[in-house]
């Protein structure tokens, strides 16, 4: 693959066509491998937010009212343009994230689940029938649309994120604004290509692009119904509290600090093997990362560190240009800034570095964003470096005596996002999936992501709100019940008046 050094003007995606932004406010947006500037993201401004509002909602009753076959019929097209365009998408995802290839086609194949199961709202969307409940009456529920809905997505995701939040809103019946993280724009208005191509209605799908003030607007604005948020958890909870207090229905993601438990009984090469991709791919860029590595037992911890001392001296960081790369740069030079400030502090606070990233060697492209695998052994509870979520390539090992001990840790942590055990004792395992507080549990599985006809979400400050992503848990977040209750009279039938409260007994 090669890289595109043209600088492009981008817009947004209001009423089917791309437009200009009009604030003459713009953000870089990097190609994290080279460091090179590789377009400018309008920033919108409040009115550009609520003149894209207005489009969506005088496109709403005529989607609403659209069959549901009809509307998933636009989804499955929308999937196959996206399935025949792949590598113009991958070529996307490389060059503003900086992910490798293989680790792209991974994100499009899991972003591909959420569009599979949009494609199964005609059974998602089926309700409840009752019939006889009184007086013959027969009573049913539908699932209808919210109307207006905001997905606001972070970067690390750009492809399997977006997906994920808009794909089932839109075929239930929803019309969507999407703002996506600034650093990573070009996927979603790639996505609004496709969607203008497969036969969505102008309106349905919107695009704006901006930071904070354009979410602002999405939050407050009381034609949105619903806020789907994903990104860090202060983030989240700003999201969440600020749009609640508007009346809105939020779910907010937010980030991760996720263990890795390993018993003595496990097989160490396998636990390395399992926790170097789940550790380190994507540069740790991942909310379901492994954050932190606690052994049990010091022999186990001892063997382990070894282990994982020679495996992770081995790992290749680099362009995605090269395939033998095993991990890209991080977003932003700012980020890698941060990452090393997390290391240098961590070390004046008793950590100790068994293979440091600070300073990677790589000589083809200097300029990019790139920062080693950088593992720290004897983190303990209250380092910075253990209660924070660092998003980039520095893991923790925390050695503990028992799975009790590892249990409490974990338990007591903010963040509960996704969490997993390594050993061959059922037992064990039964215990820690039966106490542990957080959402996303694995046994033996390295990233325990569940897959997309399964709910999606963390526990604790890893979430706000009580919606999921993707799953059936999905369809309830973007549409509300409606019940009715019927009855037809026949002819010349009577009629009485009462007073008394209806019951089934009449
Ligand atoms: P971020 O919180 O900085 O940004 C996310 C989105 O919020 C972006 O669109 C951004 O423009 C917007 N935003 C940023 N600051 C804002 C503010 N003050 N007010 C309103 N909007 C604001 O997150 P990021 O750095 O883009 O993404 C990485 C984070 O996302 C990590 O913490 C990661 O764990 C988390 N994440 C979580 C999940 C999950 O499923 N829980 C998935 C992916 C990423």
């Amino acid at each position: 693959m090669v890289m595109n050094t043209e600088v492009k003007e981008l817009g947004h995606f209001i009423n089917g066509k791309i437009v200009a932004g009009t604030s003459g406010h713009f953000s870089d947006v990097f190609n994290p491998s080279t460091g090179a500037v590789i377009a400018h993201v309008p920033l919108a401004t409040k009115e550009e937010v609520q003149s894209a509002i207005m489009t969506a909602q005088a496109a709403f009753p005529a989607w609403r009212a659209l069959s549901v076959g009809k509307r998933v019929e636009i989804v499955m097209k929308f999937r196959q343009l996206m399935t025949e365009r792949i590598d113009e998408l991958i070529a996307i995802i490389c060059t503003e994230s900086g992910k490798t290839v293989e680790d792209a086609k991974g994100e499009i194949t899991r972003g591909l689940e959420s569009v599979d199961l949009a494609i199964n709202a005609p059974h998602l969307l089926k309700g409840e029938h009752s019939v006889n409940v009184g007086g013959n009456i027969n009573a049913y529920s539908t699932k209808v649309p919210l109307g207006i809905v905001a997905a606001i997505s972070p970067f690390n995701f750009p492809v399997m994120v977006p997906l994920a939040m808009t794909c089932m809103a839109v075929a239930v019946g929803n019309c969507v604004i999407l703002k996506p993280s600034e650093r990573v724009p070009c996927s979603a208005l790639f996505f609004s290509e496709l969607w203008k191509e497969a036969g969505l209605p102008d309106g349905v799908w919107t695009v704006i692009n901006g930071d904070k003030d354009a979410v602002n607007e999405l939050l407050e604005n009381p034609a949105i119904k619903a806020i789907s948020f994903v990104g860090s958890t202060p983030v989240a909870e700003h999201i969440y509290k600020t749009g609640s207090s508007y009346g809105k229905r939020v779910t907010a993601l937010g980030g991760g600090k996720n263990n890795m438990i390993v018993m003595p009984d496990a097989d160490l090469e396998q636990v390395a093997n399992a926790f170097l991709g789940a550790a380190y791919g994507a540069a740790s860029q991942r909310c379901m990362a492994i954050s932190t590595i606690m052994p049990v037992g010091e022999d186990t911890a001892n063997n382990l560190v070894k282990v994982l001392a020679d495996k992770i001296s081995k790992l290749k960081v680099g362009p995605y240009t090269d395939p033998a790369v095993d991990f890209g740069p991080v977003i932003t030079k700012q980020s890698k800034d941060a990452i090393i400030g997390y290391i240098d502090r961590s070390l004046d606070e008793g950590a100790t570095l068994v293979c440091d990233g600070r300073n990677p060697n790589i000589a083809e492209i200097s300029k990019g964003f790139y920062l080693g695998p950088t593992l720290l052994d004897n983190v303990k509870p209250g380092m910075e470096i253990y209660e924070q979520e660092v998003f980039g390539p520095v893991r923790n090992v925390v050695r503990v005596d028992s799975l009790e001990e590892a249990i409490e840790l974990i338990n007591a942590h903010e963040l509960g996002n996704g969490v997993t055990i390594f050993t061959n004792n059922g037992a064990a395992a039964r215990k820690f999936t039966s106490e542990i507080d957080v959402g996303m549990v694995g046994v033996n599985v390295p990233i325990p992501i569940p897959v997309g006809y399964h709910n999606f979400a963390g526990w604790k400050r890893s979430r706000f709100g009580e919606g999921h992503m993707f799953g059936p848990e999905h369809v309830r977040f973007f549409t509300k019940t409606k019940t009715i209750s019927e009855k037809w009279f026949e002819e010349n039938s009577e009629s009485v008046s009462t007073f008394a409260f209806p019951s089934n007994n009449d």
